[in-house]
């Protein structure tokens, strides 16, 4: 049964009449976006129309996703807000706080001891609000959220980019900063500017070596990392129903790299079939009941250019496998071509590590067809020329691939299990094979291979893959492998060709778990206390800046005139910094030290000009605010773009800054302007 059924029922109840409207208003038959955005406006039922690419909206989500990484600064935020509990369904995933090193079992063990507080604090919290909490080792956050909480036309909002990935269960759902999030629980609207509309049309069908993985690798090299910003992707056409939900969600998952704000599907039977193995009869019953509002329109399907702003066409038959890489995701290569091209570009041929799991690929299905693919080399007495490694994507995958026997494939053939967690997808790998910063390559399922993002080595060369190619690719240890064409010599001197791979859909037993994880709040939290330790490092509970005392600003002093870009990354930066996510003051340590000094063009030195001396930005700073002199900070254009980040909002006024006076502002910072000082 779903966690929701009433949230979903009412969700339900309105689709009908509120879609009829918007088709009055508009004149035409729509897209499942425009179904779904108009159908979740704050202001309930439409009463007009927006102008995509250009209307800003104020949107009512159906609820919210949180990771632990970036859920401990909405958390506290929130807990200013003085509500009794979250204003919508939230939920708290812990799966990027775990470093992969030995396996499962210890690292699990390693990471509750390195960071308890922290998921403490989050379970209390949790528990205090009203929302759902899912421990370490429970999965990571988006194949969770597959499993027991999207549901076809509905909306969420997610404090991660791949919150999209739900769209492989029809809905639009879409990867915000905490605070946006944290205006949504605390019963606030949603702002986005209305989406343009890309509509992908899928015809024929995957076979052999192909898999759904391969149509967004081939996807992101039509449309590169920038080409579906500021875009909803939405999928439809024959081939798009012949696709499994988990292979949707792969998908969907990786149009985060396309810059897409979303990318979804219209409910089909493979959907259907999902929630129903997910125990979601229920959601399932009442889908079926309104289903023509949950798919775009047939017009819309039969002349697409008329009503998308663009529109590609694959066909699934004749859709090579694809990896894609090094160093960008967009970067695509069919197999079979990618030895030339890693010989002209002297890209090692030699692989290290396969790498299969992260939210991306870490389904059923996807555990299956990798494993008909690693029992291969086991029957045909070949040894693996690479290291392997797997992130199942949920606790309810691991055990249902452990009595189903997968995961013992996978170890018979030397791999080591991790713990169901984001693990190397985020850098969160303490990779030994290596000394200093060797050049090597790496094949992943994951979605990112930007430099560093798996080891911190800016030498691992990663490229990304279906399961089924990067347990292929491991096996034979070399990057131009073609398991099409190629054989791989086995113990007895015979070569050897793989057959296809073969996948189930869903556990023909069923999925199975004893325990999921999953913590629920009280009914009344209200006695439940917060737990934050006062000498914590990590942790900081909020208190809320002084308001603005109604007078002029005068005798301030220059912290920094910023030269060119000054994103988030140059306020806030990233790296060694996170751990202090849930810190204000220890993470305000790192204010503005990646933006460039337009005086001397260099970093982190600037003049305070009490003493005339040079020192660092949050030195210089507290200083000024220790002798009670008002600080401005200068930058150029669009500040403040990047990563939503609140704490590069908050951090400069924390530390006194008064004032920010820039020639303009990335919108993401403006959304900030509760936290931030004046913005100018
Ligand atoms: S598995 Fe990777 S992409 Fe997915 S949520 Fe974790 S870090 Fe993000």
């Amino acid at each position: 049964m779903a966690f929701d059924i009433e949230m979903i029922k009412a969700v339900y109840r309105t689709l009908g009449e509120r879609i009829a409207k918007v088709k009055e208003l508009t004149r035409k038959p729509l897209t499942l976006a425009e179904k779904i955005l108009y159908s979740h406006l704050d202001e309930g039922m439409p009463t007009e129309v927006y102008t995509r690419g250009k209307s800003y909206v104020n949107f009512k989500p159906d609820r919210i996703a949180c990771q632990d990484a970036t859920a401990q600064m909405a958390l506290l935020q929130f807990m200013q807000a003085g509500k009794k509990k979250v204003a919508v369904p939230t939920t708290v995933h812990c799966d990027h706080l775990i470093q992969a090193k030995q396996g499962a079992a210890p690292d699990l063990i390693r990471a509750n001891k390195i960071s308890s507080e922290v998921f403490d604090f989050l379970e209390s919290v949790s528990n205090k609000y009203g929302i759902g909490f899912w421990k370490p080792g429970a999965g990571i956050i988006h194949q969770v959220v597959l499993e027991n909480y999207a549901f076809p036309g509905g909306m969420m909002i997610g404090t991660d980019s791949h919150t999209v990935n739900a769209g492989g269960l029809g809905m639009v759902a879409v990867g915000v900063g905490g605070a946006d999030a944290v205006d949504v629980m605390a019963d606030m609207p949603w702002e986005l500017k209305f989406p343009k509309l890309i509509g992908v049309r899928l015809t024929g069908k995957l076979n052999g070596w192909t898999a759904a993985k391969d149509v967004i690798l081939k996807v992101a090299g039509i449309l590169t990392v920038k080409g579906g910003t500021g875009a909803i992707v939405e999928y439809f056409g024959p081939g798009a129903k012949s696709l499994s939900c988990t292979g949707k969600g792969t998908i969907c998952n990786m149009g985060a790299e396309i810059g897409a704000t979303t990318s979804t599907f219209g409910y089909d039977e493979s959907m259907e079939r999902f929630l129903r193995a997910t125990d979601r009869n229920d959601v399932a019953d009442e889908a079926n009941k309104i289903k023509e509002h949950l798919t775009g329109d047939p017009e819309v399907y039969e002349n697409p250019e008329k009503y998308f702003d663009q529109v590609i066409e694959i066909n699934l038959s004749e859709l090579r496998p694809h990896l894609n890489g090094p160093f960008t995701p967009d970067l695509a290569t069919p197999v079979g071509q990618l030895g030339e091209k890693a010989k002209t570009n002297d890209w090692p041929l030699k692989v290290d590590w396969g790498l299969i799991g992260s939210c991306t690929n870490s389904s059923y299905e996807d555990l299956t067809r990798a494993a008909s693919i690693a029992r291969q080399a086991i029957n045909k007495k070949i040894t693996p020329k690479s290291d392997f490694g797997i992130n199942p994507g949920s606790e309810q995958i691991r055990f249902t691939a452990e009595r189903d026997g997968l995961l013992k494939v996978f170890e018979d053939l030397g791999a080591t299990i991790f713990t169901n967690a984001c693990g190397p997808c985020i850098g969160q790998w303490d990779r030994s094979d290596l000394k200093d910063f060797e050049k090597n390559t790496i094949v992943h399922s994951f979605n990112r291979n930007f430099s560093k993002r798996a080891d911190g080595n800016p030498n691992t060369h990663a490229f990304v893959g279906s399961p089924e190619m990067v347990a292929a690719i491991t096996i034979a240890g070399r990057l131009d492998f073609d398991p099409m064409h190629d054989t791989i010599l086995n113990k007895d001197g015979e070569e050897i060709k793989l057959d296809e791979p073969q996948g189930i859909e869903l556990p023909p037993d069923g999925f199975e778990v004893d325990d999921n994880g999953y913590v629920s709040p009280k009914e009344d939290g209200s006695d439940v206390e917060v737990k934050v330790s006062e000498d914590s490092e990590r942790l900081q509970i909020l208190t809320p800046f002084e308001p603005w005392n109604r007078k002029n600003i005068t005798g301030a002093k220059l912290l920094i005139k910023a030269f060119g870009k000054c994103t988030t990354d140059h306020i806030s930066m990233a790296g060694p910094w996170l751990k202090y996510r849930g810190h204000l003051d220890n993470i305000a340590n790192n204010t503005l030290i990646g933006a460039v000094n337009a005086f001397n063009k260099k970093t982190n030195l600037v003049k305070n000009q009490l003493t005339g001396e040079y020192g660092a930005v949050p030195d210089t700073q507290r200083a000024y605010k220790k002798a009670g002199i008002p600080t401005i900070v200068v930058g150029d254009h669009n500040y403040g773009e990047g990563s939503s980040r609140e704490h590069a909002a908050m951090q400069p006024r924390h530390l006194g800054v008064i004032a920010v006076l820039v020639k303009s502002f990335a919108r993401i910072h403006t959304k900030l302007k509760k936290m931030t000082p004046l913005i100018l």
